[in-house]
C-alpha cells in the first residue's frame, strides 16, 4: 500500500513549489503511485487501463521486468561513463537501433528527448546543406526548447517572445477538419476510402495541401532554398491528425528539389506502434534523411535519438558535438531491452491485432452517437474527434470534453486530450495491451457516451 504524503499535501506542493506553466490534468488531479504493464494504480491503490502510456512513452509496459532488472544490473557494474570513451553496450545498442533502418540510414547521435534530438536534427539540416529555412505543419508539436518552439507550430506552446529567423509553417493537411478534408482517403483500417470522391489513385486533397506548400516556398523562401521539412507521420499532440494519401511523399520530393532534407519526426509513431509498418514514414512510402525518436525507444527511461546518413552525420563535425547524458550505459541497456521485447513479443503485431479491433469497435459508436465526428489512426495511434453532435464539426465544448473525459477515469481508463481545442481523445496504450482490455476500452467510452449523450 501507499504510505507516502496525502492527496492534500502533494496538490498543495505541485500549486506552490511546481511550476506554474505545467499543466495538471483533470479538475480532481489524478495522483499516481505505481504501474505495472498496462495498468496503472493510483493512491488508494484502484486501478486504471492506461490508454495513454505517459503521452505515448510507455511502449512495452509499465515497469517492465525485465528492463528494471536490466538496468538495475548495469547501475551494479558501471552507471555512467562518459561517452568521449568506448563502452561496449552503447556501441551494441548503436549498431541495433540502426540495423532497424533501410538504406542509407546508419548513423546514431544519442540524446536524452525529443526535443533535443529535433534541436540537433535542425542544426544537422543546416550545416549539412548551408541552407537555413525550415518548414513545419500547423499544429505540429516537436518540442520547446528554444529553437524547437519555433519548429512547434501551436501558440498553445509558443511563448510570447521573438520567434527565431527561418522557420516558416504550412497547412495541415487534416483529412477530417481541414478545408479540403473530410472527403479524401487516408492510411486507415476504418478510414480508407470512406467518403472518398477522388477520381484516381491520386487523392485530389493531397494535391491542394501540396499546392499550398508549394507556395510557402515561392512566397517566403529566399531563392527556393531550404533546409528542412519536418513531419510527424501522424500527428500527436495536434490530435492524431493523418494526413492525405501521398501529401508527405509530395512534400519530400519538394524539399529535395529545394535542396533540403526531409525530417521525420517518430518520437511517437516509431516502434511499431502504427502496427502495419515499424516506422511511421514507411506508410507513406519514403526514406527520410533524418529520423528523430525519443519516448517510446525508452519505454520512459529518458533517452532519444537522431539517426541519419554518414554524409549528413559527417556535417556536424565541423565541432564537437558533446551531451553528458547523451548514449550512456543505463539507457544503452533500456533502449536495447525495449528493441528486444518488441521484437520477441510480437508486439507490432499486436498493435495491429488490439489497434484495429479497437478503431473498429470505436467507429461503430459514431452512428449512435453524433458527437463522435471522427474516429481515426493506425495501430495503437488512434484518435477520436468529439463535435458538437449537430452534423457540424464545432468541436464539443470544453465543459462537456472535460467531464465526459473525467467520467472515463472515473470508470477506470486513463486517456489523453490533443488538437487545438483539446476535443480529441488520444489512444496511445502500451502496446502490451489485449483485445480483452480493448473490449473493456470500448465498453467505458460507449457506458459514459450513454450517460452524457445518448438522446433516450
Ligand atoms: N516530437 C513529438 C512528436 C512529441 O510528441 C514530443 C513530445 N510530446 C516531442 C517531439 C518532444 O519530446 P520531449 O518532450 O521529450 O522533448
Amino acid at each position: 500500500g501507499y504510505k507516502g504524503p496525502s492527496y492534500d499535501s502533494l496538490i498543495r506542493v505541485r500549486k506552490e513549489r511546481l511550476s506554474p506553466a505545467l499543466v495538471t490534468y483533470y479538475s480532481k488531479p489524478f495522483a499516481v503511485h505505481q504501474g505495472h504493464m498496462q495498468w496503472l494504480f493510483d493512491l488508494e491503490g484502484k486501478r486504471y487501463l492506461d490508454l495513454f502510456g505517459g503521452i505515448c512513452t510507455v511502449s512495452v509496459g509499465h515497469c517492465h521486468p525485465e528492463i528494471t532488472e536490466a538496468v538495475a544490473e548495469q547501475m551494479s557494474i558501471l552507471g555512467h561513463v562518459s561517452n568521449v570513451y568506448l563502452h561496449p553496450k552503447v556501441h551494441k545498442y548503436a549498431e541495433q537501433l540502426t540495423d532497424k533502418f533501410s538504406g542509407d540510414l546508419k548513423v546514431v547521435y544519442f540524446v536524452n528527448s525529443g526535443a533535443e534530438a529535433n534541436e540537433l536534427a535542425m542544426l544537422m539540416a543546416r550545416t549539412y546543406t548551408q541552407n537555413f529555412e525550415i518548414i513545419s505543419l500547423r499544429g505540429a508539436y516537436h518540442g520547446m526548447t528554444n529553437q524547437t518552439m519555433n519548429l512547434t507550430a501551436s501558440s498553445l506552446y509558443r511563448h510570447p517572445v521573438p520567434s527565431s529567423p527561418g522557420f516558416h509553417y504550412t497547412m495541415t493537411p487534416d483529412v477530417y477538419r481541414g478545408i479540403w478534408g473530410g472527403k479524401h482517403c487516408r492510411d486507415s483500417p476504418i478510414q480508407t476510402n470512406r467518403h472518398c470522391t477522388c477520381s484516381s489513385n491520386e487523392c485530389e486533397a493531397s494535391t491542394k495541401y501540396l499546392e499550398q506548400l508549394e507556395e510557402v516556398y515561392r512566397y517566403s523562401i529566399p531563392k527556393g532554398k531550404a533546409a528542412a521539412f519536418f513531419a510527424e507521420s501522424i500527428q500527436g499532440v495536434g490530435g492524431s491528425v493523418q494526413y492525405p494519401r501521398g501529401y508527405l511523399k509530395g512534400a519530400y520530393n519538394m524539399i529535395k528539389k529545394c535542396g533540403g532534407v526531409f525530417v521525420a519526426d517518430e518520437v511517437q509513431t516509431g516502434f511499431g506502434r502504427t502496427g502495419e509498418h515499424y516506422w511511421g514514414f514507411e506508410m507513406h512510402d519514403i526514406v527520410p534523411d533524418i529520423v528523430t525518436m525519443a519516448k517510446g525507444i525508452g519505454n520512459g527511461f529518458p533517452l532519444a535519438a537522431v539517426v541519419t546518413t554518414p554524409q549528413i552525420a559527417q556535417s556536424l563535425t565541423k565541432a564537437q558535438h558533446f551531451n553528458t547524458f547523451g548514449g550512456n550505459p543505463l539507457a544503452s541497456v533500456a533502449g536495447m531491452k525495449v528493441l528486444e521485447i518488441i521484437q520477441r513479443d510480437k508486439l507490432q503485431e499486436n498493435s495491429k491485432r488490439v489497434g484495429t479491433h479497437l478503431l473498429l469497435e470505436l467507429d461503430k459508436l459514431r452512428q449512435e452517437f453524433p458527437v463522435i465526428g471522427d474516429v481515426r489512426g493506425v495501430g495503437l495511434m488512434i484518435g477520436i474527434e468529439m463535435v458538437a453532435g449537430d452534423g457540424s464539426k464545432t468541436p464539443l465544448e470544453p465543459a462537456k470534453v472535460m467531464k465526459y473525459w473525467e467520467r472515463c477515469l472515473e470508470l477506470g481508463i486513463v486517456i489523453g486530450r490533443g488538437g487545438y481545442f483539446g476535443h480529441v481523445f488520444r489512444i496511445k496504450p502500451p502496446m502490451c495491451i489485449t483485445k480483452e482490455d480493448a473490449d473493456f476500452t470500448v465498453a467505458v467510452v460507449k457506458t459514459a457516451l450513454r450517460e452524457m449523450f445518448s438522446n433516450k
